[in-house]
């Protein structure tokens, strides 16, 4: 077997009032947040449905269950850690992560580098593997139309 895995992950959810607005584990002050069953992180939960999708896991619904009162409002962080023990059981570290939210509002590029920070912390790894970017999407969909904020991600785990 080949001493490398890949997985790609991909999440979207709506924008909501009353919502705390929480992208890769940073709070960003903004009007709306993200809706869903847990604190609805969408470049977490892209990221780790990248890494359960290179480990050939079932994904990010099955292990997580949003009929779960359990993953109410979880913080998304603690179930990206968890995770990543999954990844260090199977005996795999993590390369390298690259990510992409999109979303038309609020900018996410002074919130970049704390993202990264903490996202480096949770998972273990040096801050040099993570790479977010952030685009928009230039007005159009829903995502453009503030409705929604998307994100996805690549991740290469290896065997030493
Ligand atoms: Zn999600």
């Amino acid at each position: 077997m080949i001493p490398y895995r890949v997985g790609t992950g991909y999440d979207i959810h709506r924008l909501e009032e009353n919502r705390d607005l929480i992208i890769g584990g940073v709070k960003i002050p903004y009007e709306k947040g993200l809706y869903g069953h847990s604190d609805a992180d969408v470049l977490i939960h892209a990221i780790i449905d990248a890494l359960l999708g290179a480990l050939a896991l079932p994904d990010i619904g099955t292990i997580f269950p949003d009929t779960d009162s359990k993953y109410k409002d979880a913080d998304s962080t603690l179930l990206l850690k968890h995770v990543c023990n999954l990844v260090k059981e199977k005996g795999y570290k993590i390369g390298n992560i690259d990510s992409n939210i999109i979303a038309q509002a609020p900018k996410m590029m002074p919130y970049i580098p704390n993202m990264k920070k903490r996202l480096a912390e949770v998972m273990n790894t040096n801050i040099d593997n993570i790479s977010v970017k952030a685009k928009t999407n230039e007005k159009m969909d829903a995502v453009g139309e503030k409705l929604a904020i998307e994100a996805n991600a690549i991740v290469i785990l290896y065997k030493e």
